[in-house]
């Protein structure tokens, strides 16, 4: 189907379209909080009956938590198959009295969607469903198509990672389409080249039974607030540098046509520190800051907590000190053996008077590297520049999106990473929404993209 039947048809299906979109944001489907598992479900089993009502075959997968809805439209005998992957949970509110209009009672004002998940991640699995749905309409040839949208990617799709195995026939493709991303120019096409994988802990010092005066034990017992400082100290050196033996163990240096196109995507420091208050002057300070994000692992201390912090002083030496950290790391790198060599460097530089105590270690899906020559990105910037009139831009994520990298090793199919998500949507914030302008975008370039095979 070309851009202009497809503009033709979103223009007579706009208000239908609205219309159930706003059904599937009004269930609370947020997967982190237990009392909303029933809302999952629903959601789940609603996604279900409206992939039927456009003529896709459709049905829940258990899983060892919330179901995957999972569907299936055969194409042509020789046609390729691409297995399309979103998710229906969505993120907490909190804090609920900072949203204009409440989260799950959807709204629209001045042609943005206003709801929790209107963008991240059922407004974009929506313009995917009503183009499919516009396509099959029209009676266009198709490539094989499944759908696989799951609902706990926002706890990390933990168990989901672990079951897919049982799933290998199911979900086998060619393409696997993911567009839960964004761009980072609105009006310019962006395909998202990597994503980086994540691993976090707690670590714990503990001295005393109990906190100590601090005129009677100061310069006598040791203070496990100043040792953790040390501690986390030791982790950098003054350039952003990690000093962890095996930090970098598996990460490859971007070609210069990778760095060159990374560093293509316009930065604009004064920008981003009018937007968040500070310099881009983090990390590993020798590369570019699209470099550090797209190419390099990052070590983080997330929060660190240890005696008093009231109103007023309290003489105390602290019994104990915590640290949460993290670490964001990209493809080639084995992510347990780094968690293991971040834990090994804390324990040898740890005090001995002191206890160290390592928990909650948590290793997520792995970081992810797409080539930059493969026919399916040829095809996606082709499309994306008839649709927005300006080359695409390509951009190395530093976030995760857990399971890709695991979907891609199981069901064979190459990633192809576009949204149109932008940063003004407030995704995991309060008013989350999205534009018009932004569904449409999605539809058409869906639209395009599977008539194209
Ligand atoms: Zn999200």
């Amino acid at each position: 189907m070309d851009k202009e039947t497809l503009e033709a048809a979103f223009e007579a299906g706009q208000d239908r379209m609205i219309e159930k979109w706003k059904e599937f944001l009004s269930f609370p489907s947020i997967s982190a909080d237990a009392a909303h598992a029933s809302d999952c479900v629903n959601c789940a089993t609603w996604l279900c009956d409206h992939l039927a009502t456009i003529g896709v075959q459709s049905r829940l997968l258990e899983t060892a938590t919330k179901p995957v809805v999972f569907g299936e439209l055969p194409g042509a005998a020789d046609a390729p198959t691409v297995l399309f992957y979103g998710h229906y949970d969505v993120q907490p509110v909190d804090p609920p009295e900072a949203w204009v209009s409440p989260p799950f009672e959807p709204e629209w004002r001045d042609n943005r969607m206003y709801a929790r998940g209107a963008q991240d991640n059922k407004g974009q699995v929506f313009y995917v469903i009503k183009a499919l749905e516009a396509l099959i309409a029209s009676g266009v040839e198709l490539p094989n198509i499944k759908i696989f949208i799951e609902g706990e990617e926002e706890c990390g799709s933990d168990s989901l990672a672990a079951q897919l195995e049982e799933w290998k026939d199911l979900i086998a493709a060619d393409v696997l389409m993911v567009c839960d991303t964004g761009t980072q120019i609105p009006g310019t096409g962006c395909i998202t080249m990597g994503l980086r994988g994540i691993v976090h802990f707690t670590a714990t010092l503990t001295g005393s039974k109990y906190d100590l005066h601090s005129g009677v034990h100061g310069g006598k017992a040791p203070n496990p607030a100043v040792a953790m400082a040390r501690l986390i100290a030791t982790l950098h050196d003054d350039e952003g540098h990690v000093l962890v033996d095996g930090f970098y163990d598996g990460v490859v240096e971007p070609t210069a046509e990778e760095r060159r196109l990374a560093n293509e995507v316009p930065f604009d420091a004064a920008a981003y520190e009018s937007e968040t208050g500070v310099e881009p002057a983090g990390g590993e300070l020798a590369f570019t800051p699209a470099e550090r994000i797209g190419f390099r692992p990052c070590l983080d201390l997330n929060g660190i907590h240890s005696g008093y912090g009231g109103a007023g002083g309290k003489t105390i030496i602290p019994s104990v000190a915590t640290a949460k950290i993290s670490a964001r790391l990209v493809a080639g790198q084995d992510l347990g053996a780094v968690l293991e060599s971040i834990v090994k460097h804390l324990q040898r530089h740890a005090p001995p008077a002191l206890h160290l105590d390592i928990s909650d270690q948590a290793v997520g899906g792995p970081g992810l590297r797409l080539d930059i020559d493969s026919p399916i990105l040829q095809k996606a910037k082709t499309i994306l520049r008839e649709l927005t009139g300006k080359d695409a831009l390509l951009y190395w994520e530093g976030a995760s999106i857990p399971i890709v990298a695991s979907l891609q090793r199981v069901s064979g199919g190459e990633p192809l990473l576009v949204g149109f998500g932008h940063e003004e949507d407030n995704i995991h914030a309060p008013n989350e929404s999205f534009s018009i302008e932004q569904f449409r975008s999605g539809f058409i370039y869906v639209g395009m993209l599977l008539s194209s095979f």
